[in-house]
This record gives C-alpha cells, sequence and structure tokens, in this order.
C-alpha cells in the first residue's frame, strides 16, 4: 500500500507511524516530496485494515495496491478453475445451461420441467426449496420435500441439481440431497453461512449481492476458500440501478473483470436480472459473448401459474429456441453449449 502523508504533518507523528507500520511486520520505503511525502509499505497488507491509518493525523491518504483476496486472485492460480459435478465441467470449453422452475411446487410440475429443459439440452436442473422473498406473505418453497423431490427427478433424467441454501441450519439437508449449493442475493454476506459452507467439500454458487461491488463478491468467495473449500462458482445476477425497465441491470462486464482478477467459473443468471421472459434470450447471447461459463435460466411450463417468479419463465418452447441460438453463438467464440 502507499500512504500519503500531509505537508503540514507533525514529525514526531509520521515517527510514530513509522514505527506503528514496522512493529505490525510491513517494510517501509519513504519518498519525500516538496509537497507530499510518500510511504511505500511493503508486506502483506490482506489482513490489515487500511483504514486504521486514518487515525493518525499525518495520513492525507492510503491507497491499496494488492487486492484483498488471494485464494480467489488469478494471480495465485494461472489457470482457470474447473468444477466437476457428476460428468458436467464448469469452467472449461463448453458453456453449461442450468435450467428449472424458480420454485419446486410439486414433483409432476418439476418432472415436466425437468424433461422438456433435458431434451432441450441442459446439464443442470434448478429449483429453489427454501425461498428468499421480499414479503413472507409469499409463497416460501416446499423446505426439505422440495429437495427430496429435485434429488428424485435429478436422478431420474440424469441431471446433478443446484437449489438455494439460506441458512446453516438445514446443510446437512443440502450436504445429503443436493449436488450445487446456490447462495442467493440476499445471502452474499451472510458471513456465518459462508463460514460454514468453507468446511464443506460441496461445491457452492455464490451469486452476486444486487448492490454489492465485485471486490466484495470476490471477498465472499474468500471466505468459502478460506475455510478449505475451492469449489466455488460465481454468478452475476443483476444489480440495482436507477433503471426501472429490468428488474435488475445485467452487469455483463463482470465476466471479463472477473476473468481477469479471478480463476473460478462466473455463470450468468439472465433471468433475475431480466425480469421479464422477453429479455432473457438477448441477455443469454451476451452472457456467452462475453464469455460466461455457464447459465442458469427460469423455466416454467404454466408461468402464468408459477408461484415465484413467473414473469420471467421462460416456456419450454422459447427455452429450446434459446438453446439452438446458443449452439451457434457458443461455437462463434470456441465454446460448446
Ligand atoms: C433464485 O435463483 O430463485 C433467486 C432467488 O435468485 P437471487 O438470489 O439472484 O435473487
Ligand atoms: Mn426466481
Amino acid at each position: 500500500m502507499i500512504v500519503k502523508i500531509k505537508r503540514t504533518a507533525d514529525p514526531k507523528d509520521i515517527a510514530n507511524l513509522k514505527e506503528h507500520l514496522q512493529n505490525k511486520g510491513f517494510e517501509i520505503h519513504d519518498s519525500v516530496g516538496k509537497t507530499y511525502s510518500l510511504f511505500g509499505v511493503v508486506g502483506d497488507t490482506a489482513g490489515f485494515d487500511l483504514r486504521s491509518l486514518y487515525a493518525f493525523h499525518c495520513v492525507d491518504s492510503v491507497i491499496r495496491v494488492q487486492e484483498p483476496f488471494k485464494k480467489v486472485n488469478r494471480k495465485f492460480q494461472k489457470e482457470d478453475t474447473i468444477i466437476e459435478v457428476g460428468d458436467v465441467k464448469i469452467g472449461g470449453d463448453e458453456v453449461i445451461i442450468m435450467a428449472g422452475p424458480c420454485s419446486v411446487e410439486s414433483f409432476e410440475q418439476v418432472d415436466i420441467i425437468a424433461k422438456a429443459v433435458k431434451a432441450s439440452g441442459a446439464k443442470i436442473l434448478r429449483g429453489g426449496a427454501f425461498k428468499p422473498r421480499t414479503s413472507p406473505y409469499s409463497y416460501q418453497g416446499m423446505g426439505v420435500e422440495g429437495l427430496k423431490i429435485l434429488r428424485e427427478i435429478g436422478d431420474k433424467y440424469d441431471m446433478p441439481i443446484i437449489s438455494e441454501l439460506m441458512s446453516t441450519e438445514n446443510i446437512n439437508d443440502f450436504i445429503k440431497y443436493v449436488d450445487i449449493i446456490q447462495i442467493g442475493a440476499r445471502n452474499m454476506q451472510n458471513f456465518a453461512l459462508l463460514k460454514e459452507l468453507g468446511k464443506i467439500d460441496k461445491p457452492v454458487m455464490l451469486k452476486r449481492g444486487f448492490s454489492n461491488t465485485i471486490e466484495e463478491w470476490l471477498m465472499s468467495a474468500e471466505y468459502i476458500m478460506a475455510g478449505g473449500n475451492h469449489k466455488v462458482i460465481l454468478c452475476e445476477r443483476g444489480i440495482r440501478t436507477f433503471e426501472p425497465y429490468t428488474r435488475n441491470t445485467l452487469d455483463i462486464s463482470t465476466v471479463p473483470i472477473v476473468k481477469k482478477l479471478s480463476h473460478l467459473p462466473v455463470v450468468i443468471d439472465p433471468s433475475h436480472a431480466a425480469g421479464k421472459w422477453d429479455y432473457v434470450e438477448s441477455l443469454s447471447m451476451a452472457s456467452i459473448a462475453a464469455g460466461a461459463d455457464g447459465l442458469i435460466i427460469e423455466v416454467h411450463h404454466e408461468p402464468e401459474n408459477a408461484m415465484s417468479d413467473g414473469a420471467q419463465s421462460l416456456k419450454p418452447k422459447k427455452f429450446n429456441e434459446l438453446m439452438k441460438k446458443a449452439r451457434v453463438l457458443a461455437a462463434a467464440v470456441n465454446k460448446k453449449v
């Protein structure tokens, strides 16, 4: 990091700052200018609270040079992480399509949808059994029964399953029934939950919070990896902006940015970004073109009767059309679907 010292600083305060940093194990390289002096501080600043230096009156500003994330960082692992779930590889040369209903509603509902999305080429079946709803009066999901349905149908169609975990109290059910644990946007910074996920050996798909920066998102992934679980997939699902035509604004730039900063796979959720089914295809194509490792798409055979997110759910026929276009587009960027 670089510490800029105020021109008017008291030399005693500067000496105290220098001693403070040296006591923390940092090496100081100082350069004295006409208007400002700089301390180049060398050492591992990952666990150091840079802002604490503003307590020294001589400090004008502190600039971080090193990223605060380590295990997530591409600098410490050059090659892409590939996460294997059964025969499916996420992060390689195939764009992995995950599809299914927003919520698990019944065995029959998931069966119809799973059969259709499998026939269209989806590799992973999605479905929420524990739903993070804005209103406590909205459908909250089937709970563990929903996970069991998803498991049974996943096995029937030979598709790994992904479902959202909201609380540490259900973690054992997820270890038992689910192949990929989804952490939703609202829980991206639930650090107690992230720490528990660090202790298990199961892939986790971590969605970006709708008001979180890329760095905060990567730091949440770091929580899981720091605990020892390196099977982390990142998922961009749109962020909150001033634009009301979509539910969220899909931040497509996360793909090249995260690919540069990190070795972890990046999946895009065009459904929760769009909020409306008729924008899902365009956003999916843009995501593949940008280099996403996968897509997670909501599909429902009767979206008008869906218990949640019917407005953004594709009917199986539309999903099939999307998959055909996705294949053509993926080939253009040397990938397959
Ligand atoms: C979901 O995938 O159904 C969901 C609730 O997603 P998000 O956490 O992105 O809102
Ligand atoms: Mn949903």
